[in-house]
This record gives C-alpha cells, sequence and structure tokens, in this order.
C-alpha cells in the first residue's frame, strides 16, 4: 500500500513550488474543516469539503476534496468517538488545484483518504506529534470543526443575490462594464440576421463573410483573415435570441450547449445539421423553435469590445426554465420591474415585431445590412430574420472577427453589428 509515497513539505505549498502536475501525498494533523457542501442538480451531488492540515511546526495547508472522499472526511468527524484524539490525515496521489485559490487536491484516480487508520504514515505522524508536544514553546492548535452541511441547490447560482446579481432588462441597455449577472424574460423571438449557425474558415478559424458575386453569379465566402474566398468552411452554433421582461429586452447570445439544453438534442445533433444541411442558417429547425415564448432565467455574460470597448455584447453562460427558479426571480424582480415599467411609461402588451420600436439599441442593430445566406427558397418560417437581401458587406462587418459578445450593442458610440464569442 504505501509504496511509491512522497510526501510533500508544508513550506513547498505554501511557497507555491509545487506544480499543478506533481503527484504527492500529504500528513498531518486536521485543525479546519468547514463548508462541508453538497450541491444538488437534479438527481446528481456534488460534495466538496474545505479543510486545514496542520503540521507539529504550527504549518498549515489548505485541502478541498471532493466526491466520496469529502464523505468519508466528514462521516469520521461526525462519528468520532473520543473527542480528544488528534484527526490525523493521510492524502495519499493529491494534486494541487487552483479553484479560488491553490489548495491540495483530490484529482487522480488513485487518490485515497485515511484518518486515524492505522498505517505507518500516521503512526510516523503520531510520534512526530508526540515529540513536538513534549517540547517547550508548543502550542497545541485551535481545532475548528465544523459539522454542519450546507445543502446547495444548483439553481442557487440563479436566485442568490450573494451569488449574481439579477438585474431587468432595462438596466441591461445602460451596463457599461464587464460583468456577469442573472437575467429572466420571455424569448420573444430570434433576433439578428445572421441565422442559428455562422460559417468560419477552417484554416483561420475566422467568421467568413458572405457576398454575392456578380460576375459568378453566386454568393462567396471570403475569409478576410486570410483575405480571399474561402470554400473550405465549417458552421458553427451562435442563435441570438430576443428576450424582453416588463420593462424592455435585449439581445442574448446562444451556443450550441444552451441550444442542445433547451431542445433536448444532442449538441452533436445540432452541429451535424447545420454542417450537413439541407437548412440554410436563417431555416431555423423546428427544434429550435421550442424556446420561443417560454421564460427563462439566464446566466448573462456582458463583454465590451472594439477598439475603444465602444461596442458592448450579452453571452448566455447558462440557463433553466426550473418554474421555481422563475417564481424566486418574479418576486426579487416586481418591484424593480415596476419601477423601470413606470419611468419607461411604455405599454408591454404587445409581443410582436413592433417591440423593436420599444428598444432602439436592438432597433439599431437591426438596421445594419449583413449578409444573409441565399434567398430562402422554401417557406419554411424564418423567425426574427428578414433575410432576404443578399448585399455586398459594409466596411464595418468586414471585420466579422471573434469578438466576444452576444446580441445586444448598446449606445456607448457608433453602432456596429455585434461579433461573436470565438469558442
Ligand atoms: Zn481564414
Amino acid at each position: 500500500m504505501a509504496d511509491l509515497i512522497d510526501f510533500v513539505n508544508y513550506e513547498d505549498v505554501n511557497a507555491g513550488n509545487v506544480g499543478l502536475n506533481d503527484v504527492f501525498d500529504v500528513v498531518g494533523q486536521l485543525v479546519t474543516m468547514n463548508n462541508y457542501k453538497v450541491v444538488e442538480e437534479g438527481d446528481t451531488k456534488k460534495i466538496s469539503v474545505l479543510f486545514e492540515l496542520q503540521h507539529p511546526s504550527g504549518e498549515k495547508v489548505r485541502c478541498k476534496i471532493w466526491g466520496c472522499h469529502a464523505d468519508k472526511l466528514y462521516n469520521s468527524q461526525l462519528e468520532k468517538k473520543n473527542k480528544d484524539e488528534p484527526q490525523i490525515v493521510w492524502l495519499h496521489n493529491c494534486r494541487m488545484t487552483n479553484w479560488e485559490g491553490l489548495q491540495i487536491s483530490n484529482q487522480l484516480w488513485g487518490f485515497t483518504i485515511s484518518i486515524n487508520e492505522p498505517s505507518k504514515p500516521i503512526e510516523d505522524f503520531k510520534t512526530l506529534l508526540a515529540t513536538a508536544q513534549q517540547q517547550d514553546g508548543y502550542e497545541y492548535p485551535t481545532i475548528d470543526i465544523r459539522l454542519d452541511k450546507q445543502v446547495q441547490s444548483a439553481y442557487a447560482k440563479f436566485t442568490d443575490p450573494e451569488i449574481k446579481t439579477a438585474y431587468v432588462l432595462d438596466e441591461v441597455r445602460f451596463m457599461d462594464k464587464v460583468c456577469t449577472f442573472v437575467v429572466r424574460g420571455t424569448v420573444e423571438k430570434f433576433a439578428g440576421n445572421e441565422g442559428w449557425y455562422q460559417h468560419y474558415c477552417r484554416v483561420c478559424e475566422k467568421k467568413v463573410i458572405k457576398s454575392y458575386c456578380l460576375e459568378e453569379e453566386k454568393n462567396i465566402l471570403s475569409c478576410t483573415k486570410c483575405d480571399r474566398a474561402v470554400t473550405d468552411v465549417f458552421a458553427k452554433i451562435r442563435a441570438i435570441i430576443y428576450v424582453q421582461d416588463k420593462t424592455g429586452g435585449c439581445e442574448l447570445a446562444l451556443f450550441d450547449t444552451h441550444l442542445s439544453k433547451i431542445t433536448n438534442r444532442s449538441v452533436q445533433w445540432l452541429n451535424t445539421t447545420a454542417n450537413n444541411g439541407p437548412i440554410t442558417s436563417s431555416e431555423y429547425p423546428q427544434e429550435l423553435n421550442q424556446i420561443l415564448q417560454k421564460q427563462y432565467a439566464f446566466i448573462v455574460k456582458h463583454s465590451l469590445y472594439g477598439e475603444d470597448k465602444q461596442y458592448s455584447g450579452c453571452t448566455v453562460s447558462d440557463l433553466t426554465d426550473d418554474a421555481e427558479v422563475i417564481k424566486t426571480l418574479n418576486q426579487m424582480l416586481s418591484d424593480k420591474e415596476t419601477e423601470y415599467a413606470d419611468f419607461e411609461d411604455v405599454d408591454y402588451g404587445e409581443a410582436d415585431d413592433n417591440v423593436c420600436a420599444q428598444t432602439p439599441q436592438s432597433l439599431k442593430v437591426q438596421t445594419v445590412e449583413v449578409i444573409t445566406d441565399e434567398p430562402p427558397t422554401s417557406n419554411k418560417q424564418t423567425p426574427g430574420s428578414s433575410g432576404v437581401k443578399c448585399k455586398s458587406n459594409s466596411p464595418d462587418d468586414s471585420e466579422a472577427t471573434d469578438t466576444p459578445t452576444g446580441g445586444t450593442t448598446t449606445a456607448l458610440g457608433e453602432l456596429k453589428i455585434p461579433k461573436m464569442e470565438k469558442l
């Protein structure tokens, strides 16, 4: 059992001398334990516990372990018979992790944890501790082992103001910093003119531009980075949705993982559908329509981009339609919603295309002519996309780089079609 044991030096851990790829053992006296946490999402549970081990020298190391090992440590303290017995913990095959700070963790299959179990490392440590205790000036460590259990829903990140602030959508319009927050609203329609996927150059992975070539009498794709017409391209999912609450609306960019979550279609299915056709980008698959007219809570990342950070955009980093989450957010936001809605004095009763008139930035974004896909030949619904006309690109569009953004472009300066985040 005790082969290949390589005990780490406490000072080396705290001095940052242990690399993230190093595998090591540590043994010490358990002096603090708190934050035994169970995060529940559906049937799955993520269990973790944070604790400190102390060397007889007084030096401590911070540890965080996950899963059954966390349970084992927690239960050992719960079932502890002799209250005064020092708790000696031996962690075998540890790694350093950087998770809200550096700590010792279990990131290997071979990881084991022993607490006061008969083994040479633990017996040796007990001897060391006993020797130290006999010396003058030895201070017995302060023990702070907490057995409270924190059970947290995975939905807490949507509804706990300590984790993320929730905003009404009108507030998002005036956002001028890079930040992450929660909004909730009804998905009114797909927005933007670019459809539900875009094409990227296989060589440089930049977004390609589609334009109509008069000479060849057909659409061609060109890459601004490679500076030539390209044919080797791939499609990447990115749909812009227009979300509305009582105060206003905004555009959010959704990527494949989120659309997958909503539609119960795998990311692979979405990508295959996008890449193999026969649906064009402006013809949204029926499956995606499930998102329309439904309320969701979104965790949104607001980014600034452009040379002078004059543009901004919102990208969805997580979403849920969990009824409890929506209900909680409705309560949390109701006062603010009334306040903002009164202030704006706008009738939000209608949820149709006129909605654009109430959201200046959205209107402006949509007036920017962008290159669309082929003129739709089928009668399939093309929600939110008026994309019929193919037009050569404006200088603004010609950049088509992967700048982080979603749909909304707020009025921080000259308006410009938002760019998308590189995945
Ligand atoms: Zn290229």
